[in-house]
């Protein structure tokens, strides 16, 4: 049982494919994940890497806290099972089953209890003794999955276990999963481009495309609250409606206008509160959706409603208990073409509708969707991002709702009224400061986020908190200036703060920045060598002293006396050794005799079977003749009728021949296989038992002799500890850096090691954009020439926006001037702190650190 993590993970293949970006999810112990999307979005290739199969290009993969991007396949403790089952077809199911048990010398009578255990809980107990090709593609499929469940594994990988079976089994043999993975208690990630398995399966499903994850959420939550209109229109049948609307607010109102149609709504603010804002202007264009079961042509529903639109009606599918009513909002539109006025609408019948007929129809638009035509992602998410609110200021002051702030310094603009963007995560809620108190409207938890809301005159705010949010409380409003930006006619004057600054780098090694740094870093490879030594020289005194102590207890033994005491000990040793060899091999001669058998009886199968096969080809082309004989009198038909099967005939022999000698060919491959893994397994046992002999023999040796004993561990202990400080003195000696413009930073380990690990040599000749957050800078004597264009004063916290001269000219920098220590300086010379930026290589676009 595990959990696994991963971070960041990309998978780019040899000839460029980049297959995986930045996949990075938690994966707790005992979930059931599935990942879905459609053929060639990288679900595989995820699943690959999990089970080692295939290299991580950058990121890391964790399995129970252990990082195992370099840990082999075998040794991760993971199962996989594939869509064509692998069964040995020469095997009953039992053996099938029993095999990887027996191979691991599992004693006989437990491999029986494990068998039907496992046949028990996947139902096969009454098919232990068929063999594969006697059952169904869903039997075959359940053997696959008692083998992996044999195998006892953390996480089981099922990569489209069911695709080879019919729509029938693939329905029972899902739930037989489910059931599976109730009862296993593991971590199962299940991968399928089929989303209704997805959905019936997964705890948790990932939804990808194009390598990219689009959202990771529960099955309900997808269908609820799709993050974009991939996931939108990938979950669910019928797919969702989409039309294209512009947006008008007017006061409490907001008018939908359906484009490519007369129809328009009007509907309360509130149910679109959540809506980002800045959609609100009647001129972009979005995305609405509407699932089938939201969309009404029920009578009463319609009759009651206030959101109504009309809809042209094309045709009808009758699914027996539900009715799908293809219709067009379009009025000229003919409801088949694939167009955003195309409509589908689920009903409990056809309501006695005529084709052709114009109805209303009722929207439900508590469930509504929208979306950014452009970007494709949500406008209204569960989550609001960002508030937008119209905002006074005036002497000092900005002002909206009933709240007043006393602007800091930085912002410095004339008095007026503007639009004003506050990110939900810059308001946040104190219960001291006795300013700005304010009144919640209603506090929703929504994966462990605190959303609180409140109205105040016309403005709506959202704010988020991890902290709980208690909707009675009193409460005290905080604003973060720096997160703010300020609009005016659709002009930003004044714009949030980023959270970075970008720059572009280059990697180099040691013998390559030393152009630019002559031997500025030596004392740092001095320094880095000291500290080597200064860890493995004392260790070597230590030994020495220890040393010299245990001989002058050695020289004291006597070697004859414990001779004679060891002497029996070791021959008992000795035959008990010989003794489980032998046996062991008698084992194998018997499990060789076996396979044999095996062997034997499978090539008489073989060749009996394609006997029968040939022999019923060449009756039925025997009987094809005589029967065109009955019927046809043609002399020439007849005539080239009867080379052909004079053809046949002369072919026959060769052609059988040949498929005998493929398939017992085949055969004897597998057979060698298996000999070779029972021998192979032996002789590791032998050689570990001959192991156990000769490591006593040398302890009873040392006993007697505790003087070479000792000379010998001592040379081998001092050898070890040289051997690592040498390695490490070696990677001491090998330093990286960061070339950024004229700045050359030393890089730190495990950020080069990162780098080397994600790119192999190319590290050296990419191009890298390194993010600088605004408190990592640092004076430096040889950074970069940066210039004081203003101080940015928060209050509470202060910037100085720099402009920093680069190779390519200007660019303004923003430094966390903390505890206000640069003030008075104009001209700076900074350079960053490497721990704290993040990087990203430029052109493949992979998160490093
Ligand atoms: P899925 O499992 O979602 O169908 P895959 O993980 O198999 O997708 O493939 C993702 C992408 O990587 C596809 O574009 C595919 O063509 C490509 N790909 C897969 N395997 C290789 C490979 N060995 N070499 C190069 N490209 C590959």
């Amino acid at each position: 049982m595990a959990g696994l993590r991963l971070e960041h993970i990309y998978k780019v293949y040899p000839n460029g494919t980049k297959a995986v970006s930045d996949f990075t999810m938690n994966i707790q112990d005992q979930e059931f994940i599935v990942f879905v999307g459609p053929s060639g979005c990288g679900k595989s290739t995820t699943l690959r890497m999990i089970a080692g199969l295939e290299d991580i290009t950058a990121g890391e993969l964790y399995i129970d806290d252990r990082i195992v991007n370099d840990v082999e396949p075998k040794d991760r403790d993971i199962a996989m099972v594939f869509q064509n089952y692998a069964l040995y077809p020469h095997m009953t199911v039992y053996e099938n089953m029993a095999f990887g048990l027996k191979l691991r010398h599992v004693p006989q009578a437990e491999i029986h209890r494990k068998v039907l255990w496992a046949a028990n809980i996947l139902d096969l107990v009454e098919y232990l003794d068929r063999k594969p090709r006697a059952m169904s593609g869903g039997q075959r499929q359940r053997v696959a999955l008692g083998r992996a469940i044999l195998r006892n594994p953390k996480v089981m990988l099922l990569d489209e276990p069911l695709s080879n079976l019919d729509a029938k089994l693939r329905a029972q043999m899902r739930s037989e999963i489910s059931k599976l993975h109730d009862e296993l208690k593991t971590t199962f990630i299940y991968v399928t481009h089929d989303q209704v398995e997805a959905m019936t399966l997964g705890t948790r499903v990932v939804v990808m495309k194009l390598g990219e994850i689009m959202q990771i959420d529960a099955p309900k939550n997808l269908y609820d609250y799709p993050n974009n209109l991939f996931v939108a229109g990938f979950i669910g049948t019928p797919q969702m409606n989409f039309f294209l609307a512009k947006l008008h607010k007017k006061k409490e109102k907001v008018v939908i206008e359906f484009m490519y149609s007369d129809n328009k709504i009007e509907v309360p603010y509130q149910l679109l509160s959540k809506v980002q804002p800045q959609y609100f202007n009647g001129e972009t264009t979005v995305v609405v959706g509407l699932r089938c079961e939201d969309i009404s042509l029920e009578p009463e529903v319609v009759k009651k409603s206030k959101e109504v639109m009309d809809v042209k009606i094309s045709h009808f599918e009758e699914l027996g208990n539900e009715t799908l009513i293809y219709g067009d909002i379009n009025m000229q539109g003919d409801g088949f073409a694939e167009t955003s006025t195309r409509v589908i609408i689920k009903g409990t019948s056809n309501y006695g509708l005529k084709k052709g007929q114009i109805v209303q129809a009722a929207l439900n638009l508590n469930k509504v969707h929208m979306f950014d035509q452009e970007t494709e992602q949500t406008i209204n998410p569960r989550i609001p991002t960002l508030n937008l609110v119209t905002a006074k200021v005036e002497s000092g002051k900005l002002s909206f709702g009933l709240l007043t702030f006393t602007l800091p310094k930085a912002i410095d603009i004339p008095n007026g009224s503007y639009d004003i963007i506050i990110p939900t995560n810059a308001l946040s809620l104190n219960k001291s400061k006795k300013e700005n108190t304010i009144k919640l409207d209603s506090v929703e938890v929504i994966e462990n986020t605190y959303l609180a809301s409140i109205k105040q005159d016309q403005t709506q705010l959202f704010i988020t908190s991890k902290e709980e949010i208690v909707v009675d409380d009193e409460y005290f409003l905080d604003l973060d200036f720096t997160q703010i930006t300020f609009q005016k006619d659709n002009q930003v004057i004044i714009q949030a703060l980023e959270e970075f600054d970008k720059m572009d780098a280059v990697f180099l090694n040691h013998a390559t920045a030393k152009s630019f740094i002559q031997n500025k870093y030596d004392s740092v490879l001095e320094q880095r060598l000291a500290s080597v030594s200064q860890k493995y020289q004392p260790m070597l005194d230590e030994l020495n002293d220890q040393y010299q102590k245990d001989i002058a207890v050695a020289e004291k033994v006597d070697s004859k006396s414990i001779e004679q005491k060891n002497k029996p000990i070791l021959e008992g040793k000795k035959k008990e050794i010989q003794d489980a060899i032998n046996s062991l091999k008698n084992q194998l001669l018997l499990e060789i005799k076996e396979l044999k058998d095996i062997h034997i009886k499978n090539n008489e199968s073989i060749t009996k079977e394609v006997d029968e096969t040939y022999s019923k080809i060449r009756k039925e082309e025997l009987d094809s003749f005589e029967s065109f004989k009955q019927i046809n009198k043609d002399r020439d038909a007849y005539r080239k009728r009867a080379q052909e099967l004079h053809d046949f005939k002369s072919s026959f022999a060769l052609e059988k021949q040949n498929e005998l000698t493929k398939r017992i060919n085949l055969e004897a491959v597998r057979y060698e296989s298996e000999i070779n893994t029972l021998k192979g397994n032996f002789k590791r046992t032998k050689d570990g038992l001959n192991k156990q002999y000769d490591d006593l023999a040398q302890q009873l040796r040392d006993e007697a002799n505790p003087l070479t004993a000792l000379s010998k561990k001592y040379k081998k202990d001092t050898k070890n500890i040289k051997k690592s400080f040498e390695e490490e003195s070696i990677r001491a000696n090998i330093i990286f850096f960061f070339k950024v413009n004229d700045l050359i930073i030393l890089s730190n380990d495990s950020i080069s090691n990162k780098m080397i690990q994600s790119l192999g040599i190319k590290v050296f000749t990419k191009q890298y954009i390194i993010e600088v957050p605004h408190n990592a800078y640092v004076l430096s004597d040889d950074g970069l020439d940066c210039e004081v264009l203003k101080i940015l004063d928060y209050g509470n916290k202060q910037y100085l926006q720099c402009n920093m001269k680069t190779n390519v000219g200007d660019q303004t920098i923003y430094i966390l001037n903390e505890d206000k220590k640069f003030s008075n300086l104009t001209n700076l010379k900074v350079s960053f702190d490497i721990a704290k930026v993040h990087i990203t290589e430029k052109a493949m676009n992979i998160k490093i650190y």
